[in-house]
């Protein structure tokens, strides 16, 4: 029999569910992967980090199948590439390859279970079965449940839950290696095209010199696993090089969760377990996502719909174009504008400063986030805005406010991080970082920082912004 593997955010050539099971079931596999026309012809722009991002990951994924196929004594092995609607050309390439069955890894956003049950039903017309496998993450949909036999939707006992359902076995990689002789040899026109031919354009991926590939996520591992030990210390901290920065390869699949898991289970302390545990919050926001689509629209908790936001226009566009007045909310948009990446505590703070200072519904802010995000996940940037905004499972109670004076002086105490993305506030006091508009005309001169010229008065006074939300969300008292 021969066999079809259709990538998506699994941009590997190891420890890959799919892949392996179309090797152990046909003595000939074929492996495509289609730029779908149904997710980028709705990018906001031609420049968009993720796609360049996914092409310089493809080319690495084209050699290393070509690598595997000629380690285990096969003739070498390509990657198809094709441009348009996945729904009508994996079952036309099925087709035109003859193959028996089309395999690929699970997704769980609702518009992916619609695309690949669409697939699944055309392939079943002609006569080809579909299979996909767990992949990306550890346990999925109903495999962790409460002892009653329900979903969790409070994150502490599922991770307990979690913790003590892995063991090795849950963790171990998918051998791919000894079978890949069976991979389909390569044909003409197998091969990734350039960004111009898929009408994108280059980003400043390159000068930002993020790593991308299996490659680039095995340099971030080991760099990560050099200093795990301190990641409960630093993970707070935007100016410190505390976290793993692995999301994005996490995104798209060019590092395993599994070996991540394992990785952080082998080495045990404190920093590994820690990190342990936000591996895990993905694998829970997944499951939340499997267990309750309606999230993609609505608040987790029904009784939150009747929050009236006030989505004033003006705000909303000084938040996105950090302009706030607030150096920690302006600096994070800054990061993230600039570069597609936001530090965890940073993203807590301006989604908290766009729903509760601003009072702007989270679900702009969520698709903000969603356009600019090289890590963007449906799941995970959900959970999150709705753990700010006080509307998700297990969220922030929604009388406690971040104050975004003092989460500033908390976690980037010298205004290190504010200052890099902030040049106008370089040489702005120690003590007037967090909050410039305090500074009084001397200060001011002193520094040629002047509040309402070089850099913006503060657009809400947080006190009253902070009794107006306390207002908005008193309508729950009664029914929540
Ligand atoms: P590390 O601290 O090294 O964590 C390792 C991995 O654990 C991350 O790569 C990620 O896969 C996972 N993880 C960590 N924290 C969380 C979390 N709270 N929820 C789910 N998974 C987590 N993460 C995304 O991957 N995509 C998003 O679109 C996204 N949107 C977010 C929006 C908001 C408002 C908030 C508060 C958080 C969001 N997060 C999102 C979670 C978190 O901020 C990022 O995963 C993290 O900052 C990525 O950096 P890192 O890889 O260095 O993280």
């Amino acid at each position: 029999p021969s066999a079809l593997v259709w990538f998506r955010r699994d941009l590997r050539s190891f420890d890959h569910a799919a892949l392996y099971h179309a090797l152990r079931f046909a003595d000939r596999v074929h492996c495509v992967f289609v730029f779908d026309s149904a997710i980028l012809d709705a990018l906001p722009s031609k420049a968009d980090r993720r796609v360049e991002f996914i092409q310089r990951s493809l080319i690495e994924l084209d050699a290393g199948l070509d690598a595997l196929s000629r380690a285990a004594g096969g003739g070498g092995a390509g990657l198809i590439v094709r441009h348009g609607r996945a729904d009508e050309l994996i079952p036309a390439l099925a087709l035109e390859l003859g193959v028996d069955k089309v395999f690929a890894n699970r997704d769980y956003e609702p518009a992916a279970i619609l695309r690949d049950s669409r697939v699944a039903q055309r392939l079943a017309e002609a006569g080809i079965g579909f299979e996909d496998f767990k992949d990306q993450v550890v346990f999925e949909r109903d495999e962790v449940l409460t002892q009653a036999g329900r979903p969790f939707s409070v994150f502490t006992p599922y991770k307990n839950a979690w913790l003590r359902m892995v063991d090795e076995a849950c963790l171990a990689s998918w051998p791919v290696e000894p079978l890949a002789g069976r991979l389909a040899p390569r044909q003409a026109g197998d091969g990734v095209p350039a960004l111009g031919a898929i009408g994108f354009e280059a980003t400043n991926l390159t000068a930002m010199r993020m790593p991308v590939g299996m490659s680039g996520g095995r340099q971030l591992l080991d760099d990560f696993l050099a200093r795990i030990e301190r990641y409960k210390r630093a993970r707070d901290f935007p100016a410190v090089k505390g976290v793993s920065y692995l999301s994005t390869h996490l995104r798209f699949g060019t590092v395993s969760v599994r070996q991540l898991c394992a990785a952080a289970r082998s080495r045990g302390g404190e920093g590994a377990e820690c990190w342990l545990g936000e591996l895990i919050w993905r694998d829970f926001y997944h499951m939340i996502l499997w267990h309750n689509p309606h999230v993609l629209e609505r608040a987790f908790r029904p009784e939150y719909a009747a929050i009236v936001w006030d989505d004033d226009a003006e705000l909303f566009e000084a938040w996105c174009e950090a302009r706030t007045g607030y150096p920690i909310v302006d600096a994070a948009m800054r990061q993230l504008n600039q570069t597609g990446y936001m530090h965890n505590r940073l993203r807590m703070i301006v989604a908290s400063f766009l729903t509760k200072d601003l009072g702007i519904d989270w679900r702009r802010g969520e698709r903000y986030f969603a356009d600019h995000l090289n890590d963007y996940d449906l799941a995970a940037n959900n959970g999150g805005w709705q753990w700010a905004a006080s509307t998700g499972c297990d969220a922030q109670p929604w009388f406690r406010i971040f104050n975004p004076v003092t989460q500033s002086q908390k976690f980037d105490p010298e205004g290190r991080f504010i200052r890099r993305y902030l040049p106008e506030l370089a040489r702005v006091p120690d003590k007037f970082i967090h909050a410039p508009w305090t500074m009084g005309g001397i200060d001011q001169s002193a520094c040629r920082t002047r509040i309402g010229a070089d850099y913006p008065a503060p657009i809400v006074d947080h006190a009253a912004a902070r009794e107006r939300t306390l207002l908005r969300f008193g309508v729950l008292k009664d029914g929540g």
